[in-house]
């Protein structure tokens, strides 16, 4: 008889930007929903996409984590580093006929609402992406927080880019493959993330791969009732703040923030945070 492997989480950040009070309520909940299940809990950095990353702020992040007292139990992975397993991948569904070139532009699939469900341009190899062939099916599965769901993926999403024309990995094709091959087997992340999620599990099953639970926290939004951005430095974790930052995302998520403690260090009021933590209030959070 094999033993079961204990649960895995990560929290997986694109370095576009500093964390914010939504990022650190999504690494809590991942840290805590699977740590409370004593499991291990891993850091990836999603540097997919240089024109859009910042330098340094993959270390940054990190260290805005550490901070925290959130640390990966394995060393940390980067995307930027893992692009001839993506490839492996690819030249996998190109030969299967699963997924296809495609020179379609964004102006040519307008009309479409930029859903592709077939080339209405001729294929031009040196500037081609590459799609998932996406049949007319309905994608149906269960959110640990936001309950049953169900995508159209041919009229919602379209034949997917798995890689674009200018050479970058897609974020649903390495996200697919590292959650696999890092043995992941619970997503907790953003709602933001919650439309992503169809394809997702549609990707793994035409890979062959495994489908971990998911659970999307909702959104933290700001005093104009806006999503908080990575990209807009402004929104950034007040460091001299740290334990009030800690109290709201503990807020955010239903938990109590009575047990942190200003006399002790943020390791010991992420220990005790943990130890308090109580699924059945985050899921309160997100009941009808
Ligand atoms: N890299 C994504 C972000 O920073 C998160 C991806 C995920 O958790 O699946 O928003």
């Amino acid at each position: 008889m094999t033993e079961a492997l204990p649960p895995r989480g990560r929290f997986a950040p694109s370095p576009t930007g500093p964390l914010h009070a939504g990022s650190l309520a999504a690494a809590l909940a991942s840290y805590f929903l699977v740590k409370s299940r004593h499991g291990q809990w891993l850091v990836r950095v999603e540097d997919l996409d240089p024109p859009r990353e910042i330098p340094g702020m993959a270390e940054r992040q990190i260290q805005q984590l550490a901070d925290f007292g959130l640390f990966s139990d394995l060393p940390v992975v980067y995307q930027s580093q893992r692009h001839a397993l993506y490839e492996q991948a690819l030249t996998r569904l190109l030969a299967e006929d699963k997924a296809f070139y495609c020179s379609c532009t964004r102006t040519q699939l307008a009309d479409s609402n930029g859903i592709h469900r077939h080339c209405i341009a001729p294929l031009d190899k040196t500037h081609a992406a590459v799609r998932l062939r996406v049949p007319d099916i309905e994608c149906r599965f269960h959110d640990g927080l936001q309950g049953a769901q169900v995508q159209a993926l041919a009229g919602d999403v379209g034949d997917f880019v798995l890689k674009r024309a200018d050479g970058l990995y897609a974020y649903q094709l390495a996200v697919v493959l590292d959650d696999a091959l890092q043995g992941i087997t619970q997503v907790v992340r953003g709602a933001d993330l919650l439309d992503s999620t169809a394809r997702q599990i549609f990707l793994q099953q035409q890979l062959g791969l495994p489908t971990p639970e998911y659970w999307h926290i909702d959104l933290v939004l700001d005093e104009a009732g806006q999503k908080l951005a990575k990209s807009q430095g402004h929104d950034a974790l007040n460091d001299s703040m740290r334990l009030q930052e800690l109290q709201r995302a503990l807020r955010h998520l239903r938990q109590d923030p009575e047990v942190l403690d200003s006399g002790l260090s943020m390791a010991e009021n992420l220990a005790r945070a943990l130890h308090a933590f109580d699924v059945n209030r985050l899921l309160s959070a997100s009941a009808p």
